[in-house]
């Protein structure tokens, strides 16, 4: 039986942190701008201090400038959104990031709207995910930016493919619907209230699952040859107790019938981070009226 070729974004995103690297040091060098990036994270959650963590070290090993914040889990929406407006007015960040989830006593949208639009390297702010809607050219969700640059650099063009979305999240679902909508694919968002999901994945040349259920699509939900992208993290009991991390896909079925696809881990992951850094880069550029640089991944 056939076997879908593996996208390696682990690697993708190795070749485009180089790239990066290359046109953060360029900036430096004609303008004497290093880019900043502030990463704030309220409270101890150990997977988001895992994330700051490669955040921070990979926005150093790009010769950007690294900004970490950290705020106890009893902080009050007050005091984060003093700090945010700390940020907005420091001339040395570019990018802002604050690390979701936040406690509950902090209402996400309040924050993610107090961050200034041109220094949300997230996207999410919803003028951001306006200007993606309408095809402006404002910062675009990392996540959606990295599914997008995987499949382009697998597929080529991707006008009038049949494309499905598994999900319709703002942080991933959408904006990644109005991306492969922009690149001329014709677009069906499916989730929770679809009626015959398998049927509607069935048809896609393109199929980006990002739903958060392990293994849920199946390959037999699958059209032969058809390009799967695999954005789910989710962890699964091993009998040793540490669990592993697994996708929204069904590798071990799904890899028999794709033409591509992408692993959990080692897949959509590490391309999240790059594109954060190309956001924040993209940032400074712009808040210093200096055209953002092409950035191509290295050889
Ligand atoms: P959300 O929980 O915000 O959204 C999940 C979406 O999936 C919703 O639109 C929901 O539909 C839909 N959904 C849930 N269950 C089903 C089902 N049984 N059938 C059909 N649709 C369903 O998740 P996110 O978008 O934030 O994240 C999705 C996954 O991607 C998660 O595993 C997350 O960990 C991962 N992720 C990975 C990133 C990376 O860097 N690789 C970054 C961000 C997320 P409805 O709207 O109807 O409820």
């Amino acid at each position: 039986m056939a076997t879908a070729t593996i996208i390696d974004g682990k690697h993708y995103a190795a070749r485009l942190r180089v790239g990066i690297a290359t046109q953060v040091a360029r900036l430096k060098a004609e303008h004497g701008i290093t880019p900043g990036l502030a990463v704030v994270l309220v409270g101890e959650d150990p997977a988001s201090q895992v994330y700051v963590r490669n955040k921070g070290s990979q926005t150093r090993e790009v010769g950007m400038n690294s900004f970490e914040h950290r705020l106890p889990a009893t902080a009050t929406q007050a005091e984060l959104l003093a700090r945010v407006a700390e940020l907005n007015r420091n001339p040395a960040v570019n990018g802002i990031l604050v690390q979701l989830p936040l406690p509950k006593q902090i209402d996400p949208e309040a924050v993610i709207e107090a961050i200034a639009v041109r220094k949300d390297v997230d996207g999410f702010h919803p003028l951001n995910a306006g200007l993606l809607a309408v095809g402006g050219t404002g910062m675009v969700p990392c996540t959606p930016l990295g599914c997008l640059m995987l499949l382009k650099d697998r597929i080529g063009s991707l006008a009038g493919l049949r494309a499905v979305v598994l999900g319709r999240s703002n942080i991933v679902g959408k904006p990644m619907a109005a991306l492969l909508l922009r690149e001329h694919c014709t677009v069906t968002i499916a989730h929770s209230r679809t009626r015959d999901l398998a049927d509607e994945c069935r048809r896609a040349d393109v199929l980006v699952a990002a739903v958060g259920k392990a293994r849920m699509v199946k390959g037999d939900w699958i059209k032969p040859g058809a390009t799967v992208i695999d954005v789910g993290i989710n962890r699964v009991p091993t009998p040793d107790g540490k669990g592993r991390l697994v996708g929204d896909v069904d590798f071990e079925s799904a890899v028999e019938v794709a033409g591509a696809i992408t692993p959990v881990p080692g897949g959509v992951g590490p391309m999240t981070i790059a594109c954060l850094l190309l956001n924040t880069l993209t940032a400074a550029c712009r808040q210093h009226g200096i055209p953002a640089p092409e950035v191509r991944p290295s050889a």
